[in-house]
C-alpha cells in the first residue's frame, strides 16, 4: 500500500455493527485510512456524532425524512449532506473514494454496489445479500470493470486468506458455521423460540437481521451462495461444517488433500482491516487466541432437516436465475416478521419455500428485473404471513 496516501473509504452503513467496527479500524490507523463518506438509514443522531468525530467529506441519510435534521446539525461543518437511496449510488462514485465498504443490510446494498463497480471502485464486501441476489450480474460487472471484491465476511476472508499464494485449483471449501443459538434444540423446542432467544448469538455480536439469519442458518445458506460467486466453485465443492467455537473461520482443501485454514478469536475487525489493507497485513491490538484456554475444537454435520433454510440455499443455486433473489426477498420479509412476533420461527422456512414455488422462474436478469423480482417476492411472502 502507498503509505504516503491515505485510503479514502466510503462506508455504506456506518451506523451498523460492521460500520462502527470499520470506524474503529480506521481509528487504529489514522495515518493510513480516512472515512471519506459515511451513510446511515435511520440513526440520524449517531450519523451526526460520527460525522463530527471523523469529519468525512459527505454523509448520506437514506431515510429522506431525516434530511433536514441532519443538514441543520451539520450546517457549521464542511460536510456535504445528502438523502435518499439514489444519493447512495452517487456518493460511491465520488472521485477521491478509493474503496467502498458495503456494510448496509439487505437488498438495499445491490444498487449502490453496482454503481461503485461501474465507477471502478474496489469493493470491501460485507453486504452478502448483494451476491446472494445477483451474484451472476455483480461478478460479470466486476470482470467488465476490473474491480476486485475483498471479502469482509469472516468465513470468506478465511477462504481468501487460505488461497493467498496459491495457484492450484480448489478441491473443496470447508465453510464453518457456529450453528447459532439453537444448534442443540429439538424440532419441538424450535417451535416456541422467541426473538429474544434468537437474538442471543453464542459467539458474535452482530446486527439484528443477520443474528436471526444465523439462528435459522439462512445466513450459512447465503454464505454458500456468496462463496460460490466469490471463488467460482460449484455448490457441491462447498461443505458446511458446524464448528461451535468459531475459531476455525473456514478452510480450503486442495487437490493433494492438504487443507489450509485461517484461525483467530471471533472479531470482525480482523477481516475488516485486512479487506482495507490488502495485500498488506497491519498491526492490531485485537484479541489473540489463548491456546492454553482453548478447550475442544469440535466439528459436526449440519442437520438439514432441522435447518431447512440452509438446504434451500443449495436448491436456489441449483435453480439459478431469480431463485436466490426470491429466497432473499422472502427471507427479509419473514426475518422482520419473526422479530416483530408476526411469524413463528419454523414458519420462516415454510414461507420462503412457498414464495419460491409461487413465483415464476426467470433467467438472465438485469438490474430492473432483479428490482421487480424482489418487489414481487416481498408481496408474495407478505401475503403468506397475513394468512398465518
Ligand atoms: P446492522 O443492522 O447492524 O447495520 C446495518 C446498516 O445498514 C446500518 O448502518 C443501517 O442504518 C443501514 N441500513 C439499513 N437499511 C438500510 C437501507 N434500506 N438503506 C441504506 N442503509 C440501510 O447490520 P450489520 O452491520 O450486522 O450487517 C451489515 C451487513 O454485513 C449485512 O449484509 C450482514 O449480512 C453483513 N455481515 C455482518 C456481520 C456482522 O458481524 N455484523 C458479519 C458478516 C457479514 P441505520 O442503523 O442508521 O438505520
Ligand atoms: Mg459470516
Amino acid at each position: 500500500m502507498d503509505i504516503k496516501k491515505k485510503k479514502k473509504i466510503c462506508i455504506l452503513g456506518s451506523t451498523g455493527s460492521i460500520g462502527t467496527q470499520t470506524l474503529q479500524v480506521i481509528e487504529e490507523h489514522p495515518d493510513l485510512f480516512e472515512a471519506y463518506v459515511l451513510t446511515a438509514h435511520s440513526q440520524a443522531d449517531l450519523l451526526i456524532t460520527q460525522a463530527k468525530k471523523y469529519r468525512p467529506s459527505a454523509v448520506v441519510i437514506a431515510d429522506e425524512s431525516r434530511y433536514e435534521y441532519v443538514r441543520e446539525a451539520l450546517a457549521d461543518e464542511p460536510i456535504q449532506v445528502y438523502a435518499g437511496a439514489d444519493a447512495l449510488c452517487q456518493v460511491v462514485q465520488m472521485e477521491p473514494v478509493d474503496v467502498v465498504l458495503t456494510a448496509l443490510v439487505g437488498f438495499a446494498g445491490l444498487r449502490p454496489t453496482l454503481s461503485a463497480i461501474e465507477a471502478g471502485k474496489p469493493i470491501a464486501l460485507a453486504n452478502k445479500e448483494t451476491l446472494v441476489v445477483a451474484g451472476e450480474l455483480v461478478t460479470r460487472k466486476c470482470m467488465e470493470y476490473r474491480v476486485p471484491i475483498l471479502p469482509v465476511d469472516s468465513e470468506h476472508s478465511a477462504i481468501f486468506q487460505s488461497l493467498m499464494g496459491e495457484q492450484s485449483p480448489i478441491e473443496k471449501i470447508i465453510l464453518t458455521a457456529s450453528g447459532g443459538p439453537f444448534r442443540t434444540f429439538t424440532p419441538s423446542q424450535l417451535k416456541d423460540v422467541t426473538p429474544a432467544m434468537a437474538l442471543k448469538h453464542p459467539n458474535w455480536d452482530m446486527g439484528a437481521k443477520i443474528t436471526i439469519d444465523s439462528a435459522s442458518m439462512m445466513n450459512k445458506g447465503f454464505e454458500v451462495i456468496e462463496a460460490r460467486w466469490l471463488f467460482d466453485v460449484e455448490p457441491a465443492q462447498i461443505q458446511v461444517v458446524v464448528h461451535p467455537q468459531s475459531i476455525v473461520h473456514s478452510a480450503v482443501q486442495f487437490q493433494d488433500g492438504a487443507v489450509k485454514a485461517q484461525l483467530g478469536a471471533p472479531d470482525m475487525r480482523v477481516p475488516i482491516q485486512l479487506a482495507l489493507s490488502y495485500p498488506e497485513r497491519l498491526e492490531s491490538t485485537f484479541p489473540r487466541i489463548d491456546w492454553w484456554d482453548m478447550k475442544d475444537l469440535t466439528f459436526e454435520r449440519p442437520d438439514l432437516n432441522k435447518f431447512r433454510c440452509l438446504q434451500m440455499a443449495y436448491e436456489a443455486i441449483r435453480m439459478g436465475g431469480n431463485a436466490a433473489c426470491i429466497v432473499n426477498a422472502a427471507n427479509e420479509v419473514v426475518n422482520l416478521a419473526f422479530r416483530q412476533e408476526r411469524c413463528p420461527f419454523l414458519e420462516m422456512a415454510n414461507i420462503i419455500e412457498q414464495t419460491l414455488q409461487k413465483m415464476a422462474h426467470q433467467e438472465n436478469l438485469n438490474l430492473d428485473d432483479y428490482l421487480a423480482c424482489d418487489a414481487e417476492a416481498r408481496q408474495v411472502a407478505d401475503s403468506f404471513i397475513r394468512r398465518l
